[in-house]
């Protein structure tokens, strides 16, 4: 074989890529996201497309976002015969969401809406952005109904983690906060090749917003939590009096029922959100 064609097709680590070797883990994942007849997928990292072939034959259309130009070009070959799969050459956490979701090319007609449904999300992420990547799709939650994502073990931990436990935080948090989680099964490093050093577990998110039952607002919320959690190791009270009059955060607390003493990640969303709101709506703050 030409050199530069092996140095092209070989995995490239620093793109996370860790195909999945494993037919039978493929169809577990896929199947995860239910009935696929009429939904749209986007799959973040087809890779060599162990899961777009599976999602190629069930799904109504799959858009698959990769950013490995080789990988892009070789899967735009292989799925040419397939109207329903689109490859998208880009970065998952650049890419616009919302122009992703359009009409393919060539398909739009001349007074035909376009309204989509909410999309499913699939994916066996490149561990070194997986944080990122699932922060940008809670961010944008509004686009998807489930995203079934394959991440290092301890990842879907913390994802998946209650308060009180060593694992949650803010990541957990934000996950709870627009989806319930639930960790689905763990796969060995021997599912991948190359074999990754870790253990992966798939994850399930089915998007459920909690901000309107819980009575806050969305942005201001969120930079609350980022500051409830911002230094592991402080109590709320160090890490709230920051932002906010010592005066007033102690009778916030007070109000919530919630003790100065106690940690972030011991606190349910529903006392976090009870102190928001006994710190803005009483115009305290
Ligand atoms: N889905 C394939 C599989 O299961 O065999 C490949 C999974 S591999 C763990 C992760 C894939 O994500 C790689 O193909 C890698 O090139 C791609 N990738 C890495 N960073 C990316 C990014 N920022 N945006 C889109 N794809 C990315």
């Amino acid at each position: 074989m030409a050199k530069g064609l092996t140095t092209s097709t070989a995995p490239k680590p620093k793109l996370g890529q860790h195909f999945l070797a494993s037919q039978p883990a493929g169809q577990r994942i896929v199947e995860a996201l239910g009935d696929l007849s009429a939904a749209t997928v986007l799959e973040i990292g087809p890779g060599r497309g162990a899961l777009t072939t599976l999602l190629a034959a069930r799904a109504r259309r799959v858009i698959a976002v990769e950013l490995d130009r080789v990988l892009a070009a070789q899967l735009r070959m292989k799925f040419a015969i397939y109207p329903n799969v689109e490859i998208i050459e880009g970065d998952i956490l650049k890419i616009e969401l919302n122009t992703v979701f359009g009409p393919k090319p060539g398909m739009t007609r001349p007074g035909l809406n376009f309204t989509p449904e909410p999309a499913h999300v699939i994916g066996n992420l490149p561990y070194y952005i997986t944080s990122d990547i699932l922060l940008r799709l809670l961010e944008y939650h509004r686009y998807f109904s489930t995203v079934v994502i394959m991440v290092q073990k301890e990842v879907a931990d913390r994802v998946a983690a209650s308060p009180g436990t060593r694992d949650y935080g803010l990541l957990s948090a934000t996950a709870q906060l627009y989806a319930r989680v639930e960790k689905l099964f763990t796969l060995p490093p021997g599912a991948f090749a190359p074999p990754p050093k870790v253990h992966s577990s798939v994850v399930r998110l089915t998007i459920e917003p909690r901000i309107e039952a819980l009575q806050v607002p969305e942005a201001g919320f969120i930079s609350f939590l980022k500051l409830s959690f911002g230094q592991k190791r402080k109590t709320l009270w160090n890490n709230l009096k920051t932002q906010y009059p010592q005066k007033i955060l102690k009778e916030a607390l007070a109000q919530s029922g919630v003790k100065p003493t106690v940690r972030a990640e011991a606190l349910p969303l529903a006392k976090s959100a009870a102190l928001y709101r006994a710190l803005h709506d009483g115009k305290l703050v």
